[in-house]
């Protein structure tokens, strides 16, 4: 069989080729819904300018723009990068009710969306670092 890394029906690998081509905590936050310890990730205290990427098929999620420090420990946005790169879940575990956000593309777990965002948009997009891979504005 070829290589399909780069294939664009990224929904369809399989379990062993996302672990054989993601770091463990990516696998676990992107392909199990793990979400990573608070204050602890890349990206929750990072500032550069640019695009934030799915971690696992490289799709364009967040921008830099959008990021604001939400007090979480966990990468925070307003919004997505377009609207129609993310779509949302209801997540009723753990004993929450909860909004879980995943990539359009390669449905890979990102985090959650929850209601308490800043005033642009009312949302706070709540995304594990582990799922991101930042690119910098040329
Ligand atoms: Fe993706």
């Amino acid at each position: 069989m070829t290589d399909e890394s780069n294939s664009a029906d990224e929904s369809h690998k399989t379990d062993e080729e996302w672990q054989r081509e993601l770091d463990a905590e990516s696998y676990h936050v992107l392909r199990e819904k793990g979400t990573e310890r608070a204050f602890t990730g890349a990206y929750w205290d990072f500032k550069d300018k640019g695009v934030y990427n799915c971690a696992a098929c490289g799709e364009p999620l967040f921008s830099s723009e959008t990021k604001y420090d939400s007090g979480s420990g966990w990468p925070s946005f307003y919004q997505p990068d377009s609207p129609d790169c993310v779509s949302e879940n209801a997540d009723q575990s753990h004993g929450m009710l909860r909004t879980e956000v995943v990539c359009k593309k390669c449905e890979s777990h990102l985090g959650h969306v929850f209601p308490d965002g800043p005033p642009e948009s009312g949302l706070r997009y709540c995304i594990n670092s582990a799922a991101l891979k930042f690119k910098k504005e040329e």
